[in-house]
């Protein structure tokens, strides 16, 4: 009996539950749709720095990006570099399994940037015990390199 006449377990179209595996994944682990203009900030962990949009003429960063400053109405915007500190501004823990390749439990949290606090990321907290996260934990940026991206994640700051 060849393989593609045997019953049941059409491998191609199940998803692969194997959790431990080296192998590179056909599917990448976080699924980034990028719009016009954020492409810059998918890519910024290349180096490992954390980049907004900042602005030329009032000086302030924001994201997401936009095509003119929300604050005063140029465009003379470019990406900037900013510290990468953050702080956690809420959370909570996901137990459940929703997408492969995510085990959970894990920590889902938005923070705060140091630089503007204003502009807040939703994104993981890793690099700690999930009983650890706190609500204004002092936190910094670390990426999580997916192909060509660079999904920025939170983990604690060294001394905090
Ligand atoms: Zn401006």
């Amino acid at each position: 009996m060849s393989e593609a006449s045997r019953p049941g377990r059409a491998s191609a179209s199940e998803p692969r539950t194997s959790g431990v595996s080296n192998a590179p994944r056909a599917v990448p682990p976080r699924f980034i749709v990028t719009d016009a203009g954020d492409e810059f900030f998918w890519r910024s962990g290349a180096d490992g720095r954390l980049r907004f949009l900042g602005c030329g003429s009032c000086g302030r960063v924001h994201h997401p990006p936009v095509p003119r400053c929300p604050y005063c109405g140029s465009r003379d915007l470019a990406p900037r570099a900013v510290s990468g500190d953050a702080m956690v501004a809420t959370f909570t823990v996901n137990h459940q399994p929703f997408m492969p390749g995510f085990e959970p439990p894990y920590v889902i949290a938005i923070v705060e940037i140091d630089d503007d606090p204003t502009i807040r990321l939703m994104t993981n907290i890793v690099g700690c015990a999930i009983e650890d996260v706190r609500i204004g934990m002092p936190v910094r940026v670390t990426f999580e390199e997916n192909g060509e991206w660079f999904v920025p994640l939170f983990e604690p700051r060294e001394g905090s």
